[in-house]
């Protein structure tokens, strides 16, 4: 049509990390296809998913989601999906201090080999547990802050804050134009 670009079509490649059983094969599934499956299978190595989501300014924004096992003898590999993420979203579950610490291992894992642009988000899924809760939200917020990440808790069960947590990790960094 004349050439006239009215829409911009964005393609962002996002990466999760976090320990295994935190949620964050849930978190894409309810993102990508509006499911939460209990039953949901271990990730070997990494999987690849992509969702296409419309912002208000008729902007398309493509997510290229990396999704990593979280098990001991991955963690080498982690770099070839951290890689070129414009986006790292690193998730911890708000039952369990050890996938807190677990987090802030890749914080730092990001701060030191990561791209320097990165922007990296900080999720506690699990949220619909709050009677399990052993990670207070004030703790998250805090760390988020002092490390200048974006901070959410969200459950993959309920689909509390899911879109949001997409949304807001597309909203600030420097974007690749299909
Ligand atoms: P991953 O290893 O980080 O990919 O974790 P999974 O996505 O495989 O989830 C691990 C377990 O946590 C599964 O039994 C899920 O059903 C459960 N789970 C994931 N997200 C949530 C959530 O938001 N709330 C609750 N209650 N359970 C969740
Ligand atoms: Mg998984």
């Amino acid at each position: 049509s004349g050439g006239v670009v009215d829409a911009k079509n964005l393609r962002v490649k996002l990466v999760l990390l976090g320990d295994s059983g935190v949620g964050k094969s849930c978190i894409v599934l309810r993102f990508v296809r509006g499911q939460f499956d209990p039953t949901s299978k271990v990730t070997i190595g990494a999987s690849f998913l992509s969702q296409t989501i419309a912002l208000q300014d008729s902007t398309t924004v493509k997510f290229e989601i990396w999704d990593t096992a979280g098990q001991e003898r991955y963690a080498a590999l982690a770099p070839l999906y951290y890689r070129g993420a414009a986006v790292a979203v690193i998730v911890y579950d708000i039952t369990s201090p050890e996938t807190f610490n677990k987090a802030q291992y890749w914080v730092k894992e990001l701060q030191k080999h990561g791209s320097p642009d990165i922007v990296m988000a900080l999720v506690g899924n699990k949220a619909d547990l709050q009677e399990k809760r052993e990670v207070p939200t004030q703790d998250g917020i805090d760390y988020a802050e002092k490390n200048g990440m974006f901070f959410m808790e969200t459950s993959a069960k309920t689909a509390d804050n899911i879109n949001q947590l997409f949304e807001l990790s597309s909203s600030d960094f420097s974007l690749v134009f299909d």
